[in-house]
């Protein structure tokens, strides 16, 4: 019989019920160590009180008013985003999916209202990851799950990533832009080359198209800058946030500059509850941690931190691990042995990693973890990778 949770993911057998920092604690007592941070979203770890308390006390004003009216929450944050971005005007919706759908639909608003409709589609990239809406299922491109949902939404295109011969054979007459993601998440903490992502604001110059960035990952602080492509010194037309922008409460993002902002008029494009008041009061909360000038420093030396010690286990245990991935605090150990067998070995341990695309565990911490407690992660990780080796040892002395 079916469960009445409709059975649309493997859960892990743990019910969390309360957490504090980077630690989540079961229901039956037992403590783990958040290393997933609800898949890079908690980004200021449990019931951070800056964040709690923002949040109450806008629920105990007002909640909800629709976007008939104005919301001077959501005008601060969009005012605060602009100033601290590339980005001329935001747009505020409720998951990253929804932030790509609006994305995709200003692309194609923004052609057509510069007289070239004929320019719709959209490049992507091989190992992307940008939703599961029909149309972001298109963009991602992933057979598998497109598969027994119908006809494939028209309009993109998939080249492989760090190959400026693949992109530029692939523009054609109907192009309007580029989507890609500054480093791919869910495809396992796979980078864009920095030369690449310059090629690609270069390629959209000198055509005439569109740049867009999906950070809905590698955004809001996650790799010690505010956003990804920063690392990069080139800057997207559009770009999409979601995950940590509001620590865990649900909220999506767009983020435009001029000319491309001001194709999504009124009655183009809408959402009854994104950039609600408390949405936005809860953003709000997250950026006043991110905004401190000292803040992103602490990520970056943080993420070095996890990084360094990352090495060494790679190094130690060659037989259990082969590369570290990624940089700030979204970061990826490529395994060897099974990653089914290293996350069991982690959970064992009270670790949460996640796992991503080519055999990769994500390693992604609230922003805000302690040293103590990223040391604490890499003593779990020696132990984990220890346990795989026995038993894979066990396993072979068994044949
Ligand atoms: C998670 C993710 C999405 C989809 O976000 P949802 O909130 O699950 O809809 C899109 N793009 C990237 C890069 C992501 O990591």
């Amino acid at each position: 019989m079916i469960p009445a949770l409709m059975p649309t993911y493997n859960r892990a057998d743990l019910a969390f019920e309360r957490g504090e920092g980077s630690w989540l604690w079961t229901v039956d007592g037992r403590r783990f160590l958040d290393f997933g941070a609800g898949i890079a979203t908690s980004s200021l770890g449990h019931a951070n009180p800056h964040l709690v308390r923002a949040i109450a006390e806008q629920a105990g004003r007002v909640m909800h008013v629709s976007n008939l009216y104005r919301v001077p929450q959501a005008e601060m944050l969009a005012a605060r985003l602009v100033e601290s971005s590339f980005a001329d005007s935001a747009f505020f919706c409720n998951s990253g999916a929804e932030a790509n759908e609006g994305l995709i639909k200003m692309m194609r608003k923004a052609m057509a209202g510069t007289g070239r409709g004929e320019r719709y589609r959209i490049i992507c990239f091989e190992g992307a990851f940008h939703g599961r809406t029909l149309a972001t299922l298109a963009a991602t491109g992933n057979a598998k799950y497109l598969d027994g949902f119908g006809p494939v939404v028209d309009g993109f295109d998939h080249v492989p990533l760090n190959n400026m011969n693949a992109v530029r054979a692939a523009i054609g007459p109907h192009t309007a832009g580029i989507l890609i993601e500054p480093i791919q998440g869910e495809g396992g903490i796979r980078a864009a080359e920095t030369q690449f992502l310059r090629d690609l604001r270069a390629v959209c110059d000198e055509f005439g198209l569109i740049l867009g960035m999906d950070e809905v990952q590698s955004g809001m602080g996650r790799t010690g800058r505010l956003f990804a492509h920063e690392h990069a010194g080139v800057a997207p037309d559009v770009m999409s946030l979601a995950k940590g922008i509001a620590g865990g409460f649900p909220m999506g993002a767009i983020l435009a500059r001029e000319p491309v902002a001001r194709h999504l008029v009124a009655g183009t494009h809408g959402t009854t509850f994104g950039g609600n008041p408390l949405a936005c009061a809860a953003a709000n909360a997250v950026l006043d941690v991110l905004l401190d000038p000292e803040f992103l420093g602490t990520v970056e030396r943080k993420g070095a931190r996890l990084r360094a010690g990352l090495v060494t286990l790679v190094a130690e245990f060659a037989d259990v691990f082969e590369a570290v991935r990624g940089m700030g605090l979204l970061l990826g150990l490529k395994c060897r042995l099974p990653q089914a067998t290293v996350n069991a070995a982690l959970l064992a341990e009270g670790l949460l990693g996640i796992n991503a695309g080519e055999n990769v565990i994500r390693l992604m911490p609230p922003l805000t973890v302690a040293e103590a407690d990223i040391d604490a992660g890499l003593d779990m990780l020696h132990r984990a990778a220890r346990r795989c080796r026995a038993s894979a040892a066990a396993g072979l002395a068994a044949q």
